[in-house]
Formats: structure tokens, sequence, C-alpha cells
């Protein structure tokens, strides 16, 4: 006599090659998002020929670059057979992730969970909310991991687990992932191959996709990753040590974390800077003027490190091509970055940064 024994999850194999439908579907019905020339002054007494682009990730359906890590996590947590007909999904967010996971899980009919600090955005929760999903706060950011935990367990759910996952779930060879649109995009362009790519970390995720992609196509480009105050990847990445905790929150929303989470890899990182959060709201502002839309306060933070290396750039004689990210608009943060009171509530004063971004525009230096 042979035995047989068979997983819960094969009697919903019906339910699973609809729901990997549905989210191939939404793709192939999505376009690209644009990469965007940044009009850099041409009057700078410098004779080299530099040029900024930014991608623009505000235009996927749920807003951010976080629509690229929700549709991966979905399909790698489909496809490992972890979620099914029923499941209650769970995430650990500072809020737009969790925005676009609402998306994708009201699009299966899943309930879903998201774990945030109680300082996220009234407007990310209302995005999370109105497509069903469900807001359970937290007071400090670091407690939001052992939450969803107990959550999953407590609901027999499945915790997505973007800090952990976003390296592995994203396609790094390619795909149309982040990286390789990037450089597809930029084919035509003067410089087409860039000196820098600089991105913010939040999970990480962005950076190692980039940062493989890279190394796998062989490109000079190197990988810049700008960080906030109070983040544990920087002081990491400087002293190589994996296990620095600060232990307190972002105040610049998407980016650090007060541990280093283990989607970020530092190895393929080729250069880090710490940017002063008040510098990160000035360039939000700044950018903002400069493009007549506002954006948020990771892409300010993008812009700063941006600016500086293309500084760094002029002052060696040395042209070509930065790329850095729109990710995600200011829209989501009129009463927050954007509110003089709000600012001066957290000690905020982008005055003096400001005066760098002018002193850059109008001379291409860095002060
Ligand atoms: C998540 C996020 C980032 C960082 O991206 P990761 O891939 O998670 O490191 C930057 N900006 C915003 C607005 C984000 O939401």
């Amino acid at each position: 006599m042979s035995a047989s024994a068979s997983s819960a999850c094969c009697q919903s194999r019906a339910w699973v090659d609809s729901a990997v439908r549905l989210i191939e579907a939404d793709a192939r019905r999505s376009a690209d998002t644009h990469l965007l020339r940044y009009p850099l002054p041409t009057s700078w007494s410098t004779d080299v020929d530099l040029a900024l682009y930014l991608k623009d990730e505000t235009t996927h359906i749920t807003g951010s670059l976080k629509h690229r890590l929700a549709r991966s996590l979905f399909l790698y947590a489909l496809c490992n057979g972890w979620i099914s007909e029923n499941t209650t999904v769970i995430e650990a967010s500072s809020g737009s992730t969790a925005v676009s996971e609402a998306y994708f899980a009201a699009m299966l009919g899943l309930p879903f969970i998201a774990v945030m600090p109680a300082t996220t955005s009234a407007t990310k929760i209302a995005l999370i909310e109105s497509q069903g999903g469900r807001c359970h706060f937290v007071t400090e950011s670091a407690q939001v991991y052992a939450e969803a935990q107990r959550l999953a367990a407590e609901t027999g759910g499945h915790y997505l687990d973007q800090f952990t996952n976003a390296e592995r779930a994203t396609d790094w060879r390619g795909n149309n992932n982040i990286a390789e649109s990037i450089f597809d995009q930029m084919g035509q362009e003067t410089h087409p191959v860039p000196d820098w790519i600089v991105v913010g970390a939040g999970t990480g995720g962005t950076s190692a996709t980039i940062g493989r992609y890279i190394r796998y196509r062989r490109h000079p480009t190197r990988l810049c990753v700008v960080d906030p105050e109070n983040s544990a990847f920087f002081p990491s990445y400087a002293s190589g040590d994996s296990q620095v905790v600060t232990g307190r929150s972002s105040r610049i929303e998407g980016i650090g974390r007060p541990r280093v989470e283990p989607s970020f890899l530092p190895d393929v990182v080729d250069r880090m800077l710490s940017v002063p959060d008040a510098a990160s709201v000035a360039a939000a502002h700044h950018v903002g003027r400069v493009l007549g839309r506002r954006v948020g306060p990771s892409t300010g933070t993008n812009i700063w490190g941006a600016f500086e290396l293309l500084a760094e750039m002029a002052a060696q004689g040395r042209s070509g091509s930065v790329v850095t990210l729109l990710a995600d608009s200011g829209d989501r943060y009129a009463d927050t970055y954007f509110s003089e009171e709000w600012l001066t509530s957290h000690g905020l004063d982008p005055s003096e940064s400001a005066e760098v971004l002018s002193e850059f525009e109008r001379s291409g230096r860095w002060a």
C-alpha cells in the first residue's frame, strides 16, 4: 500500500492560478514610469557637460516605487504557496508599501492589515483604508516587526515581510526591474551610462536590485545610497558592523531604519552619504519649485546626494550623467513636510540648506 499526503495549498491551485493571472494582467495594462530630465542650470562657468535624470515612480497606479515591490511580494508569496484563498495578508510598513499592498490585496479579495507607526501620514492611512485595508498602529517604528508577526500567528495569516523579502522577491537580472528600465531609457542620451545612480534605502531592496544589475551587466556605474538622520544603515556601512541599532524612527518617510534590514546589501553599494533631515526637506521644496510639482521628502534626500555628486564631477572637470528617483509625490505630505507649523514643531529648519542649494544652482559648487 502506498501512502499519500497532499498540502492544503494543492486544493487552491485554481485560485492561485487566477490570482497570478490577475496580477500579471494588471502589469500588462500598466505603462512603464517616465525618466525625466532634470533642468540643471546652463549658466555654470565650467567646461563639463552634466545631466541629471529622475525616474518618476509616482506614476504607478498606487503612487510610489512601492508598487513594484508590492507586486513582487505578492507574486513571491503566491508562487511559494504562502498565500491562498482567504489568507489574511499582513505587513509591517511606514506607509507607502502598505498603500500598494492594499491595492493588490483588494484585487485578490484578501483581507489586509498594515502595522504602522502612529506617526504615519493621514493621507497614507486614508489610501489604505479606502482600499479596504485595516491599519494597526504601534508607538515606535521598531515595534512593527514583532507586532506583524504576532498578528500573523493570531489570524493564521501571512506576514509579507518586505524588510526581509524585498531583495529576494525582485527579479534582479531583468524582467523590466527598475534598473533595467533606467538603463534602457537612458539609451539615446548623451551620456547613456550614468556615472552614479543615487537612491535611499528603506527596505534596501531598490539599492540591492540596482547594485546587482550594474554588476551583472558590467556597467561602470557606481551606486550611492543616501541616508537620513537616526538611520542604522549609514553608521553600519561606515563601521562595517551589521548589528548597529539606533532604535529611533527616521523623520524622512520611506527611508532610514532603526536597524539594518536584511534586504540592505552593503556589498553592492559603492558609497553612502548621510544627509541631514533639514537638507532633505529643503531639497524637496527646491525640486517642487523647479518642477512645478511637489515631491516627497525621500526624493529631497536623493536630490541632495545627486547635487553633491554632480558638484564633485564639475570640480573634477568630469562630464557625465547621474540618475536618481522621484520616489513619491509631495501631495501625500501637505500637512507635514510642506507645513511650516509642522516643520517648526519637529525642529526642522530648511533655510540654511536652501542656501547651499541656491549656491549649487548658481555656480555648480557645493558649499
Ligand atoms: C520605500 C521607499 C524608499 C526606499 O526604497 P527601498 O527599496 O525600500 O529601499 C524611498 N522612498 C520612498 C518614498 C519609499 O516609500
